[in-house]
């Protein structure tokens, strides 16, 4: 089973009133309102596999679990899906500790093996909603370590896949955020083993490998970055070079939601990243012929048709110019 049928298989697809579509479908034209101007939405966008998969267990765990259910952190990095949960009965802790009894809830992101044992010691029940992508990560990880490699992990410091990542490497791995940043007099004639965030740009990584490759003495690359991400990602920067405007949807802590507003920007000046679709200003669809729409991997089918029924609003009030 290859990542591509995983997520063409599991992900929705949204019929817009244009005839378009989006989601792991063709993506398509969306015909804005009088003016002529187009929204175009990109072939892939919103919910993948892993939040998908994420957000089914914890609504199978408020079904039949045992009460209260919480997440482990947010689900996904999405505050307005957190609060819809929230609302439902799927509270979130910040810590194993804060929770006394009930269901935990592990994230896409994954934990440290320590984690989840301590909240298996406190009597919690545990689901591990641990995207199937980022355990190949963990498990990698872990073996590499045990196999005595240096642990390299492409990724950003603070985030925590990148801290489930670093435990399963024995909490000794270093974290890169930038392949730029490389620590020579660590690495130097050492036997290194990488692995990535998944929601690194594949381009990172290659890099990395190339900084890496005349200090260790060993190399061994792992590339975890998952398809979902990379397909989300070809397909923001295909947009954002044949469109005047591109709008990224998304949580303003979605690691790969900004990711995609950052490599659109690089294309497109006019990029605007947004959480929500009230946020759009009609000053940024302006004298546009073409507006393009991305939505990294925990936006919801509805952000997305709010966000085009928003421009569709305000294509008609700048249309023809
Ligand atoms: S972006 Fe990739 S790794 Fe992250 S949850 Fe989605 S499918 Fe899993």
């Amino acid at each position: 089973m290859s990542e591509s049928d995983l997520e063409d298989a599991q992900h929705p697809r949204v019929s817009e009133p244009g005839g378009g579509s989006h989601g792991g479908g063709a993506g398509g034209q969306v015909p804005g309102a009088a003016s002529g101007c187009e929204i175009v939405v990109a072939r892939h966008a919103g919910y993948c596999y892993g939040v998908e998969r994420a957000l089914g267990l914890a609504d199978d765990a408020l079904a039949s679990g045992e009460r209260p259910v919480a997440t482990l952190g947010p689900i996904i990095h999405n505050p307005r899906v957190v609060e819809a949960l929230s609302r439902r009965g799927i509270g979130v802790v910040g810590d194993v500790d804060e929770f006394e009894r009930g269901t935990l809830v592990v994230r896409t992101h994954g934990v440290a093996p320590e984690v989840v044992a301590a909240a298996r010691a406190r009597g919690l029940a545990v689901v591990d909603a641990t995207c199937p992508f980022v355990a190949v990560a963990q498990r990698k990880a872990r073996a590499l370590h045990e196999a005595g490699y240096t642990v390299v992990i492409l990724g950003e410091h603070d985030h925590p896949e990148v801290a489930g990542l670093q435990g399963f490497a024995g909490g000794e791995a270093i974290v890169v955020a930038e392949p730029d940043d490389v620590p020579v007099q660590r690495l130097r004639g050492r036997r290194v083993g990488v692995v990535v965030q998944t929601t690194q740009a594949r381009e990172a990584l290659a890099r990395l490998a190339a900084a890496l490759a005349p200090l260790a003495r060993e190399l061994l690359v792992y590339n975890t970055v998952c398809d979902a991400t990379e397909k989300r990602q070809a397909a923001a920067c295909e947009l954002a070079a044949r469109v005047d405007v591109v709008i990224v949807v998304g949580g303003r802590n979605s690691a790969n939601t900004k990711r995609l507003a950052q490599l659109c920007g690089e294309i497109q000046v006019r990029t605007h990243h947004v959480e929500s679709a009230a946020e759009v200003r009609a000053e940024w669809v302006a004298g546009a012929r073409r507006v393009g729409v991305a939505a990294g991997a925990s936006t919801p089918d509805e952000e997305i048709a709010a966000t085009i029924a928003r421009l569709r609003e305000l294509c008609g009030a700048h249309g023809g110019r």
